[in-house]
Order: C-alpha cells, then structure tokens, then sequence
C-alpha cells in the first residue's frame, strides 16, 4: 500500500529553521533548508541548524530540495545541507526567482557551485519520481514567496511556506487565491500551514498601508532619518525609497546585506531607484541632514549591525547627533526584544528620537493573521492537517482555528519535530519518532576580521579557553607523546571528573582518524582537533570553549 510519510525536522514547537521531509514510495523531497539564531543562552555559537542527520543515510533517495522563499528560516542552511550531504549527491534546489538568486549568492560565498538551482514559475509542473511539483505563488515580507504543492496518487500535499493574504501588495500581485481553491476542488490530502501569527486575531494589515505612515513620520524630521528594516524586505525598502522621494529626500544603504539584497531586488526587477536617488556610503558625511534618508540594517539590535554601531558612534561613514531620527520599521523577533531595547536606549542618549512600531503603523507582518489562517483551510479544505511554523501554543491554537472551521479534530495533529505523520489509504496516524535535534555552527562563515576579534573575545569571556599541543611523528603522523591539554577561564571544570584525560583521549582518536584517512597536512590536522574536540568538549560540559590545537610534528 502507498503511504506518504511527512517529518518535520525543525520549525515545530520553535519559530525557526524549517525543514520538512516528504516521502513517497522511498522517494524524498525536501521542504525548506533554514536555520535559526542562537538564543542569549547559546553563547560562542554562530547558527543553529536543524540534525538533518536522518537524511544522511537516504541522499540517493532525494529527488530535488525545494525552497519557499529567501529568508534564512527558509533557506540558511543550505550550505551546509549541500556540504554534508554532498554538492553531487543533491540532484537539484528549486524555488522562486529572488529565492534562487539569493541561494546563489549563498552558495557563492561558500564556494558551493555545483549543485544546479532552478528557478521555477508558479504554475510550472516538474515531474519528481512519485510527486509532481508545483509552486502557488503567496505574499509575505519577501518577494517571490511561493507555497510548495507536491501532487501524489494519494492528493496533494500542500506546504503553505509563510504567507499572508495581502489584497493591495506593494508589487500587485496578490496570493494566488484561485490555484488554492482548484486544489481544495481536488484533494489537498494534508496541509502543512504557517502558525507564526495564530495568536492574532483579524486580518494582517497589507504591506502597501506602511508607505502613507512612513512618508508621514518622514514629514515630523528636521534632521536625518535612519530607517531601519529586514534587509530582504524589498518591498519595504521601496516603500522607504517613494516615502523619500515624496519629501525630497535622497537615500543611502548602509550595512552589508542591505546593499546586498538591494542589489539583487534591482537586478530582477522588485525594486526602482530613481536615477540620482541614491547617495554613495562616503557622500552621506557632507549631504545636508535634512535631504537625507539613511536606511540600515540592525533592526533586531544585531552585534554588528550597522545600527548598533551608529548607536555606540562606532560607525565609520553614519555620525548621528542630535535632531536625528532613528525609525524602526520592525517589530523586534521574539528573543530579540532587550537587544533591541538596548539600541533605542543608546540612541536616545546620543540625543536622537526614535519612532517604533508603538508610535505609528510603520511596519506590517508578512504572517497571516487568524481569518487568514481560516481562509486557507477553507480553501483547500484538506483532509488533514498539521499546523507547522510556530512554538506549541501557536499550534495549538492553529489547531483550534481548524476545529472553528469545521475540520474533524481527528483530521488535526499537532505534531513536534522528529515527529512523521503516515497517511495512507486507511488513514493518518504519527509513526515512530526519528531522531531530530540541533546543530550547531560555530564559526565557519566569519565576516571581517573585526567580526572574528569580537567573536573570540565573546567566547573567551563566556567559556574560556582549551589549548592542546600535539605531537606527531613525521613519517606517519601518529601521536609520539601523550598531547598536552592547558585551560584557562573554563567555568565548572573542576566539578566534571577527567575532563583533562578525556580530552587526551579525544584527541588521540582524532589524530588517529587524521592518520588512517592520512591527513597530513599540518592546518588540516588543525582544523580536524579543532572540530573534533569542540564537538566533545560541548557534549561534555554544553560549553563553547575556545579551543586551539597546535600540531607539532618531530
Ligand atoms: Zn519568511
Ligand atoms: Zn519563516
């Protein structure tokens, strides 16, 4: 008997890095590649992914990786999803345009260039062994979001990715509230729907309602604006770009990803910058303040951002003084409030105002509000359901919204990482949990140098420090002594018996490992200690240490 198998390996019971296997006949397409941030207790890590190690053993049974849309709870962790599971062992990654150009530009700064990316249109079919893929074109705070239907003999299972039913988008192209109601007239065997706003009720205020706000607030300034926003919110920085141009002001990007995501937005065409409207990042010093629009990343109080830094005067072509206006045109991500908090405070006593979100609409959510989330299930009138995207409340209260609209309460699973659900001709029921988890990255993408400094003083301040000094022979590369291990500054050392010696240990199996695969290359062995005694270390005692392997060879 066909069953389809459905595990989420992240994004449920957490709002972050989603990722979602869909099985069929022992064929595998992958849903969404994301990843999260670390939470304040995760000192000394970069990113969180999801343990994708289920699909370690099953890459020959993977037809292709499809991507909703470009944010990094969508697609960050492509990367290292193509690296561990081999760039030639993944056939192919579809998604939308600016999806696909934003996972090239990824993929670039991690010399990943083999795997093929294929931008597909909504409404195209690709045959993928027992599926067939189709993307449904949505609205959310990043263009080119697609809902992801994967056709099978047993219905349609329809992946909503995030979404809103935005009527006036800022591009006028609207959900494609059609396509979903010619797939409820079929059969949408299960949906796997966005929980993110189920906790609000009403319908998301559209996209295009924040410009008139924005130009208003514009309206209020003497001095120099700074906007800030998510970098990838194209439609957002337009809407900052029209709201200058109305009041005669010219505007600048400042931040990397800012400029980045600008760049690739112009080039496909999301969005315009009039001829002469945007100033160059060393013209902002002498441009007269109140002809100047800045607009900036750091809206979640990031380290480095470079808001942050305008706020600690630490920015290199950004002074701000007094008269100033700093606009948050965000709601800061939970987790993310004090950070943000901080940065206000900061600018307040460099004499700036801010305006929030608490001042003035300027700033809508790309998460369908509660009546959207009804809407959805009253389009596609699934047979089953599995809210995803969402801490348990949310999916709980998903569920709940289902019930309202009439859904059988048996049809409803409220389902938690690792967790597959099993549809057959017989019915849906949870099988056996498989393993899922976290994985950390620590350090592989680092920025500038100024970046790397700030990270080490971080860990060192938090963790300490572990150096080990291996000795290896010349000829064949195994150990000649014992490896000497020296801390500094590790907090709760002592109250973890033989820690010292298991270290000695590890690095004994690693340079072994080196030896058999003969590694011989001295930074390579490096590299091996590191990663191998990190992992260990943290397994241990769920620390970041610093850890710094030095390889001697006699
Ligand atoms: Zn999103
Ligand atoms: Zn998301």
């Amino acid at each position: 008997m066909t069953a389809l198998r459905v595990l989420p390996l992240g994004g449920l019971g957490e709002i972050g890095k989603n990722m979602m296997v869909v099985e069929l006949d022992g064929r595998i397409v992958l849903v969404d590649v994301g990843l999260r941030f670390p939470t304040a207790g995760e000192l000394g890590i970069d990113l969180v992914l999801p343990d994708f190690s289920y699909l370690r053993d099953r890459v020959d049974d993977l037809e292709a990786i499809v991507v909703t849309h470009g944010h990094e709870d969508h697609l960050g962790a492509l990367p290292w999803v193509l690296r561990e599971l081999g760039e030639d062992k993944v056939p192919v990654v579809y998604g939308g345009r600016l999806t696909m150009a934003m996972a090239r530009s990824k993929l670039d700064e991690h010399k990943l260039t083999e795997t093929p990316l294929e931008q597909l249109d909504p409404g195209e079919h690709v045959p993928l062994g027992p599926f067939d893929l189709e993307l449904v074109h949505m609205t959310h705070s990043i263009p080119d979001s697609v809902a992801v239907a994967l056709h099978t003999e047993l219905g349609t299972v329809l992946v909503t990715g995030d979404y809103k039913f935005d009527q006036t988008p800022v591009d006028g192209r609207p959900a494609d509230v059609s396509r979903l109601a010619a797939l409820g007239g079929d059969e949408v065997v299960l949906l796997c729907g966005d929980s993110t706003n189920a906790d609000r009720t009403g319908f998301s205020p559209s996209e295009s309602g924040v410009g008139p706000h924005l130009e208003e607030a514009f309206a209020r300034c003497d001095g120099r604006i700074v906007v800030t926003c998510f970098a990838s919110n194209i439609h957002r920085v337009q809407q900052v770009v029209d709201a200058a141009a109305q009041v005669g002001r010219k505007v600048a990007l400042v931040g990397r990803s800012m400029r980045k995501n600008v760049n690739i937005g112009r080039s496909l065409g999301h969005i315009e910058i009039p001829q002469g409207m945007l100033l160059q990042t060393r013209e902002i010093d002498d441009f007269p303040d109140h002809r100047l629009v800045v607009i900036s990343t750091g809206s979640q109080g990031e380290p480095l951002s470079a808001l942050r830094r305008m706020a600690h005067h630490d920015h290199p072509a950004v002074k701000l003084h007094e008269g100033d206006t700093v606009i948050f045109s965000a709601t800061p991500v939970p987790g993310n409030e004090r950070a943000v908090n901080e940065t206000i405070d900061r600018l307040y006593h460099i004499g700036c105002d801010v305006v929030t979100t608490r001042d003035a609409p300027i700033h809508a959510s790309g998460h369908g509000y509660t009546e959207e989330l009804k809407l959805m299930l009253n389009l596609v009138r699934p047979r089953y359901l599995l809210p995803v995207h969402g801490d348990y409340k949310r999916i709980r209260l998903h569920a709940d919204l289902a019930d309202a609209v009439g859904m059988d309460p048996d049809a409803i699973f409220e389902g938690e990482n690792g967790l597959p659900l099993e549809i057959d001709e017989r019915g849906a029921r949870f099988g056996d949990r498989t393993r899922s988890g976290v994985v950390f990255v620590d350090g592989v993408d680092l920025g500038d140098p100024a970046d790397a400094a700030l990270r080490d003083r971080r860990m060192l301040s938090a963790d300490g420090i572990f150096i080990v000094v291996a000795t290896i022979s010349e000829q064949d590369g195994r150990q000649v002594v014992p490896a000497e291990v020296m801390f500094r500054g590790v907090p709760f050392l002592d109250e973890v018996d033989g820690v010292v010696d298991d270290i000695r240990g590890a690095v004994d199996r690693s340079l072994a490992k080196a030896a058999d695969e003969d590694v011989r290359e001295i930074d390579l062995l490096q590299q091996y200690l590191h990663d191998d005694i990190a992992t260990f270390v943290y397994e241990r005692l769920r620390r970041r240490p610093m850890v710094l392997p030095v390889v001697v060879e006699v």
